[in-house]
């Protein structure tokens, strides 16, 4: 089928998705990136290096992270099946230590000592920093003073794992002047460094490289979801920030038309400029970070602010494959508000007794309104990307009374 044949063969030679990705940047730089392309393409052939990454998987993250039929949620959503890929599961409590490992250990047979990131909440951090430990290279990470203050758990772990964690207080000192920040220091040394990217953003070769060291997640849940229901999913749902969970639950179902399969942006608190951060619903094609993809900007051409309950979708641009999916139609993009993110948050601690992270219940609020539409005998498959244990804080300052009142618990969905 002609569909198939374009998703599976993305992206081109020079990095495009369509007419999104590609390499927009300084010469200096294009050439380093093009020597990491050619190192990625040949690694990623060596048995050694699957096997190490494959070992590493299974016996230092924990995979294969299970697949869970949530039967309570289910039933009190009207019968169609629910289930949850357990990323949450994983060392280091998200997904994100499955591409942070692959880079690393691509690094070091590329002989970089060092590793090099920005952090904006410190969950890219603290997984590179963890990749840094077991594969034993340097880690610097730079974090905008601002959210240094904000961020104290991440910063302290990243510390323990042996990462310099180098404050930028730089313009607003958040995530914009970390990433302007990492990578003046990357370009003094690109020779004996490896910028490792926290998402399936910015230039040719990344959105293809943590795109396939993601891609296990589907590959597992084909096999399990099947093993467990006799079927393939009728529908998927991820969250996207830059969309590295999401395209690693997607990549192996899309040749499957019969899939229905969601992303979900997060709306925020509302659809006013710097109130959101739903990129594929409200964005326009642009250049952001040395890529082409869908973005939030102003008549300039220049990142609009964004907001999201959760630090880990608010971007202003997104993976170019998930720009290429929609306007292919393949993927749907639906968003979720702040309010509904939370509110999901609580109704899976509740009733499944598991503690989402803000972006992943961003997936499960989706995936409240979409059960609700659905036959009993349908079912959907969700990637649980991370646990919230880092949000608990903040939702019980902010919706504590709301949800958890000293006498006694309020009940989060309304039941009718
Ligand atoms: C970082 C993060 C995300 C968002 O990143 P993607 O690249 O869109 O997957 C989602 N969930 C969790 C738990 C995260 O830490």
């Amino acid at each position: 089928m002609e569909a198939s044949k374009k998703l599976n063969n993305t992206p081109d030679l020079n990095g495009y998705f369509g007419e999104y990705g590609g390499t927009f940047v300084p010469d200096q730089l294009r050439e380093i990136l093009a020597e990491i392309t050619d190192s990625y393409l040949q690694i990623r052939e060596d048995p050694d290096f699957i096997s190490e990454l494959a070992s590493l998987y299974r016996h230092y993250v924990g995979r294969p992270s299970p697949v869970y039929h949530a039967a309570t949620l289910s039933k009190k959503l009207g019968g169609a099946g629910i289930y949850f890929k357990r990323e949450d599961l994983n060392h280091t409590g998200a997904h994100k230590i499955n591409h942070c490992l692959g880079e690393a250990l691509l690094a070091k047979r590329m002989g970089k000592k060092k590793l090099i990131a920005e952090t904006g909440a410190g969950q890219h951090g603290v997984a590179l920093a963890t990749a840094a430990a077991i594969t034993g290279l340097a880690c610097d990470i730079y974090m905008g003073t601002v959210d240094i203050e904000k961020e104290h758990p991440n910063v302290t772990r990243m510390k323990i794992l042996g990462a310099r964690v180098i404050p930028v207080s730089d313009g607003l000192a958040t995530l914009k002047e970390a990433v302007d920040a990492a990578f003046r220091a990357y370009l003094e040394d690109p020779l004996t460094q490896f910028y490792a990217i926290g998402s399936v953003v910015g230039p040719h070769p990344f959105p293809m490289m943590v795109r396939d060291f993601q891609q296990v997640v589907g590959q597992e849940a084909i096999g399990q979801f099947t093993q467990l229901t006799g079927a393939l999913p009728d529908n998927l749902v991820a969250c996207v920030g830059g969309g590295s969970n999401a395209i690693g639950l997607f990549t192996a179902f899309l040749d499957e038309p019969s899939i229905k399969i969601y992303g979900v942006e997060p709306s925020g608190r509302g659809f006013k400029d710097g109130d959101h951060a739903a990129t594929l619903s409200l964005g326009k094609p642009g250049i952001i970070h040395g890529f082409k993809c869908y973005l939030l900007q102003d008549e300039a051409g220049d990142p609009l602010p964004v907001h999201s309950i959760a630090s880990g979708l608010d971007y202003p641009g997104v993976g170019p494959q998930h720009s290429y999916l929609k306007d292919l139609g393949r993927v749907r993009y639906e968003t979720i508000s702040d309010d509904e993110a939370v509110e999901a948050f609580f109704v899976l601690s509740r009733l499944e007794g598991i503690i989402p992270a803000l972006e992943s219940a961003h997936a499960v609020a989706f995936t409240i309104k979409l059960a609700r539409t659905l036959a009993r005998d349908k079912s959907i498959l969700v990637n649980l990307s991370g646990r919230g244990d880092k949000d608990i804080d903040y939702v019980m300052k902010h919706y504590g009374r709301r949800y958890c009142p000293p006498n006694g618990y309020s009940w989060p969905m309304s039941t009718g």
